[in-house]
C-alpha cells in the first residue's frame, strides 16, 4: 500500500479527488478569502498611544478596511529595537474584495488614514511592507465537520491511504495545521503497518 497526505487548499484538492470522490464536491464550496498584511514601523518617541495589550480586532460593522491590528512589538518583545515600534495591520474579509482592486499605494495610503484616526498615529513610517495573500483564508460553511467526515469516509474507503490535512480541513490556526500534520503522519505510518 503507498499513502499521500494532501496538504492543498482545499479548492486544489477538490481539483485532485473530484472525479474519484463524489463527497469532493464539498470542497469547492470552502471559499477563500483574500487578505494582506501591511506592517508598519515607526520611531516609538512619534507615538502617543501606550500600546498596553497585543492590539485589536475590528468588526465588519464598524465599516473599516483593517479588520485587526497586531502591536507587534508590544506582543514579541524581540520583533523591534526598544525605540522603534511596529505594527501588523490585516485587512480583506468575505464578501469585500474592494481592496484588491487598489492600487498598492492607495491601500497603504487608506490604511494609514485609518490607524491615525483609530490610534491617533500622525507619524510618517519608517518603513510599511505590503504582502498580499489571494486566496488564503478558508471559511468554513455551516456544517463543515460533518461533510468533511462524510469525505473521509468515502475516501478511506475508496482511496484508503490518501489522508487530506491543512488550514481548508480541522482548523486554520497554525497548532491546528501543525496537529493535523502529526496526525496525519501517525495515520499514515499506521496504514503502511508501522509498528513502532
Ligand atoms: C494573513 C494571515 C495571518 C495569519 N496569522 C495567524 C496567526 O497569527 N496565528 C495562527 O495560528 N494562524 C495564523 N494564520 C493562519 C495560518 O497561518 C494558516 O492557516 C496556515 O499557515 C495554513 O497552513 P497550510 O499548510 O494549511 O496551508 P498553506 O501554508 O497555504 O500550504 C498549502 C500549500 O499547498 C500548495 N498548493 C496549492 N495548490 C496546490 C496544488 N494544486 N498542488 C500542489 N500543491 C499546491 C501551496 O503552494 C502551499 O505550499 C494566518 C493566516 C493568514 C493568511
Amino acid at each position: 500500500m503507498e499513502a499521500v497526505i494532501l496538504a492543498t487548499p482545499a479548492y486544489a484538492a477538490a481539483r485532485l479527488l473530484q472525479d474519484q470522490i463524489a463527497a469532493a464536491v464539498y470542497l469547492e464550496q470552502i471559499r477563500y478569502v483574500s487578505v494582506a498584511n501591511l506592517a508598519f514601523a515607526y520611531r516609538r518617541e512619534e507615538i502617543q498611544h501606550d500600546l498596553n495589550g497585543s492590539g485589536v480586532l475590528i468588526p465588519r460593522g464598524e465599516g473599516r478596511m483593517i479588520t485587526a491590528i497586531t502591536w507587534t512589538s508590544s506582543k514579541w518583545l524581540h520583533s523591534a529595537p526598544a525605540d522603534r515600534m511596529l505594527l501588523r495591520t490585516y485587512i480583506g474579509r468575505l464578501g469585500d474584495k474592494a481592496w484588491t482592486r487598489l492600487s498598492e499605494p492607495e491601500v497603504r495610503r487608506r490604511v494609514a488614514a485609518e490607524l491615525k484616526e483609530l490610534m491617533g498615529i500622525e507619524a510618517e513610517p519608517l518603513f510599511c511592507e505590503m504582502s498580499s495573500l489571494p486566496a488564503s483564508m478558508p471559511q468554513y460553511p455551516d456544517g463543515h465537520v460533518e461533510r468533511l467526515q462524510e469525505l473521509r469516509v468515502e475516501l478511506e474507503r475508496t482511496m484508503p491511504g490518501v489522508l487530506l490535512c491543512g488550514a481548508g480541513y480541522g482548523g486554520v490556526g497554525i497548532p491546528d495545521c501543525i496537529r493535523q500534520g502529526k496526525e496525519s503522519a501517525e495515520a499514515m505510518l499506521t496504514g503502511l503497518g508501522d509498528e513502532r
